[in-house]
């Protein structure tokens, strides 16, 4: 059986080396010169940078954790505590926000605290749960809350009207901190929200990359086509036809919009909802500094617009001992935008953030990079269900198997999606051949 892998990120190079264990005839189409999609990373001037935003190991499966750590065995780990935060009016919060309630000024604190316990009792008196996610951020965290942190950092990041979106993401992506951590929070005693993120690990050279080139490693160069598009996907009476080239099976992991810009024969209603399926864009910009790292934080949240177009910063040189050179540090900035994001632009307005919240002084900064990622982020707007359903529906009549954190449009982080490839590679062995 001749199957062919669409994409070559993290899902497809997993799926490959999976496949390839079980010496299925299998071929791997990449558009870029090189595979990794999110998860690659730049070395410039000795400063290493992950291009999609700073990216950490971590995951709550054992066995996908195994496997993606076996993948950098060799060229070894970094493991750091996580100390995230967020950047609140000039001080640092502790993340997530609801355990972090005692760290703000003592009438914010009351606000929230407050908000939290009458949204809690309104739960439990059975307020409906609301089904557009701004009114759920009230419903769930209270007044406080949702007007200080939720819904400043969720328009920054999704550039999207939150009444707009659902709430079909939210479970395991928000916090959901029990009352009494929230009350101990706000009278001072520490609690832990995020616990399964406690502890991180980081390829010691070479980024997060170094794990795509692990996997990818065994595998037989002439089977991984690098800057190879997939430029159309055709059903044959038996099998499929890839850029021309007859396959038994498909599996595609490129992003859904991108893989109906390929397939033949879609009908006009499929194809308008591949077309419009809803995404953000992030931009990734590494300012390299001329210090060396004065802090053990690992990242920081910044909810607020007057603080930069960032909502999110890494301390990428506490990652990895190699990811800066001697004596200095570099800061990762995300800028989620939709279209076209202006890159001289963007960089400049980061390092005045930056300088403005003393994250940086300007003399430090040796240069800034910049790094497009077109599909970062899924909005989950409120119609997208039924657009994927309409996607979805129609490819598997096709038969064509789709898995990925854009391939299957799921909010996947990598481990998730390793995880995916070996639940398709699993049931694949024992179904998949015939
Ligand atoms: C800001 C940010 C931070 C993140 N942080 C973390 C983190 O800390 N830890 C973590 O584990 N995960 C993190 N993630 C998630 C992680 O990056 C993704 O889950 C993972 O990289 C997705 O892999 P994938 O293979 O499914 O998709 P992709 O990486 O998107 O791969 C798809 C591939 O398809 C290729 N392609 C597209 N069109 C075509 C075509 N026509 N023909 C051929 N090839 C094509 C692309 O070039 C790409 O290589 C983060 C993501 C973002 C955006």
């Amino acid at each position: 059986m001749k199957v062919a892998i669409l994409g070559g990120g993290i899902t497809g190079v997993t799926l490959a080396r999976l496949l390839d264990r079980q010496e299925v005839d299998w071929t791997l189409y990449e558009a870029d010169d090189r595979l990794g999609g999110l998860c690659r990373s730049e070395t410039v001037d000795g400063f290493v940078a992950d291009r999609a935003g700073g990216h950490i190991i971590f995951s709550k499966n054992k066995e996908v954790l195994d496997f993606i750590l076996g993948a950098v065995a060799e060229a070894g780990t970094h493991q750091s505590q996580r100390k995230s935060a967020i950047w609140y009016h000039g001080n640092y919060v502790q993340y997530p926000f609801e355990n972090g309630l005692g760290d703000l000024p003592k009438e914010d604190n009351f606000q929230c605290l407050t908000s939290y316990i009458e949204a809690e009792f309104a739960r439990r008196m059975g307020a409906p749960q609301p089904r557009n996610f701004r009114d759920w951020c009230l419903w769930r965290f209270g007044e406080g809350i949702a007007t200080k942190f939720m819904f400043p950092y969720n328009e920054k990041i999704w550039k999207t009207d939150l009444a707009e979106m659902s709430t079909q993401w939210v479970a395991g992506r928000v916090p959901d901190a029990p009352v009494a951590d929230v009350i101990r929070s706000s009278v001072g005693i520490r609690t832990e929200g995020y616990k399964h993120q406690a502890i991180f690990w980081y390829p010691l050279e070479g980024g997060f990359e170094t794990i795509v080139k692990g996997i990818a490693a065994p595998l037989a160069a002439e089977r991984l086509r690098t800057s190879t598009p997939i430029r159309s996907l055709r059903r044959l009476q038996s099998g499929y036809e890839v850029n021309g080239e007859r396959f038994d099976r498909v599996v595609s992991t490129i992003p859904l919009p991108e893989l109906g810009k390929v397939v033949t024969d879609a009908p006009d209603e499929v194809a308008a909802a591949f077309a419009t399926l809803p995404f953000t864009s992030v931009a990734s910009i590494l300012v390299a500094l001329d210090r060396p790292e004065e802090c053990d934080r690992s990242w920081i949240y910044f909810p607020h617009p007057e603080n930069g177009p960032f909502n999110r910063v890494t301390h990428i040189s506490n990652y990895s001992p190699r990811n800066a050179p001697p004596d200095k540090s570099a800061l990762m900035a995300e800028v989620t935008y939709k279209g076209e994001i202006d890159a001289d632009e963007a960089c400049r307005e980061t390092v005045a953030g930056l300088v403005r919240c003393g994250f940086a002084r300007e003399e430090e900064v040796l240069f800034t990079r910049l790094w497009r990622n077109k599909y970062a982020y899924i909005v989950y707007t409120r119609d997208l269900e039924e657009k994927l359903a309409t996607v979805k529906t129609w490819l598997a009549e096709q038969g064509i198997d789709i898995l990925g954190r854009f391939g299957n449009y799921d909010y996947f982080n990598s481990d998730q999606c390793v995880k995916a490839a070996m639940d398709f590679a699993a049931a694949f062995a024992e179904s998949g051949r015939s």
